[in-house]
């Protein structure tokens, strides 16, 4: 079973190492908001506390698979002996969706740490299209 840590619900569970990465994230994530693209960015750590790779959403451009966790999943594939990859912890601003998680568990990935669950972006995206008086014209999953 995966290590899954939501950052915002269980702060007291979470290590210096862990909000460090996560306010990386959040600053790759606030980088893709500040060039157009949806606000997400996630970072691969090594066993020693070593950051190996970031991203941040880059969907702006039509390619829809162009996540941060993809991309760390495809390039742990690339870099990683198994063992590395299931040692690695992938921090990222926003609970994988699903095309995510699943390559996070076929590259074989381990722990994750989310600074928001998909169930607090839900609530927010309602609180929001609420506060417009619209309705959204497609589901936000990430
Ligand atoms: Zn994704």
């Amino acid at each position: 079973m995966r290590d899954w840590v939501v950052g915002m619900s269980a702060a007291h569970e979470l290590s210096e190492q862990d909000q460090h990465f996560l306010r990386r994230c959040i600053a790759l994530a606030t980088e893709a908001l500040e060039d157009g693209d949806e606000p997400f960015g996630s970072v691969l750590v090594d066993d020693q506390g070593h950051e190996l790779f970031a991203d941040r959403n880059r969907v702006a451009g039509g390619d829809h698979t162009r996540h941060p966790e993809f991309e760390i999943a495809r390039w742990a594939a690339s870099h990683l002996s198994p063992d590395q990859r299931r040692t690695a912890t992938v921090y990222t601003s926003g609970e994988h969706c699903p095309m995510c998680a699943a390559a996070h568990a076929w590259v074989g990935l381990g722990r994750i740490v989310c600074a928001s669950s998909s169930a607090q972006l839900a609530a927010w995206h309602q609180e929001l299209w609420q506060r417009l008086g619209c309705t959204p014209s497609r589901s936000f999953n990430t």
